[in-house]
């Protein structure tokens, strides 16, 4: 996915500061970050969002939220920490290749959503 933006991080073509990555899972910092704690978990593998999984993608899926877990707790997150996984238009998905934000740090992170 020559256009994709975290196709080209994970090729290595953009930077990241990254902190963890395996044959299939890669992580790093938000660039832009919301919290004192703010992840990217994303599949290596080209995944539009999560309105595209299918069962073949379950475990990747599964092995990004327990990779998320234990990142928080190194991270700096270790009492908690949100993950959230905007998906399509309605969820305000901007970067269209599937990936998890880990956000947290010291404080709690406030409301989910705030109400219309
Ligand atoms: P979303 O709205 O869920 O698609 O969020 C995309 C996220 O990607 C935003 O929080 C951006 O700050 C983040 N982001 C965009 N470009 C980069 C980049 N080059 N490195 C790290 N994070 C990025
Ligand atoms: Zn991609």
């Amino acid at each position: 996915m020559e256009d994709c933006l975290f196709c080209r991080i994970v090729a290595g073509r953009i930077p990241a500061r990254k902190v963890f990555e395996d044959e299939e899972i890669l992580a790093f910092h938000d660039i832009n970050p919301a919290r004192p704690v703010h992840l990217l978990v994303i599949p290596k593998r080209h995944i539009t969002s999560l309105a595209t999984v299918g069962d073949t993608d379950t475990v990747v899926l599964g092995r990004m939220l327990a990779v998320a877990n234990r990142l928080a707790t190194e991270q700096g997150s270790p009492d908690g920490f949100r993950v959230i996984i905007n998906t399509g238009r309605i969820g305000h998905q901007e970067v269209q290749h599937l990936h998890a934000h880990i956000v947290g740090g010291p404080e709690p992170v406030g409301p989910m959503l705030k109400r219309i």
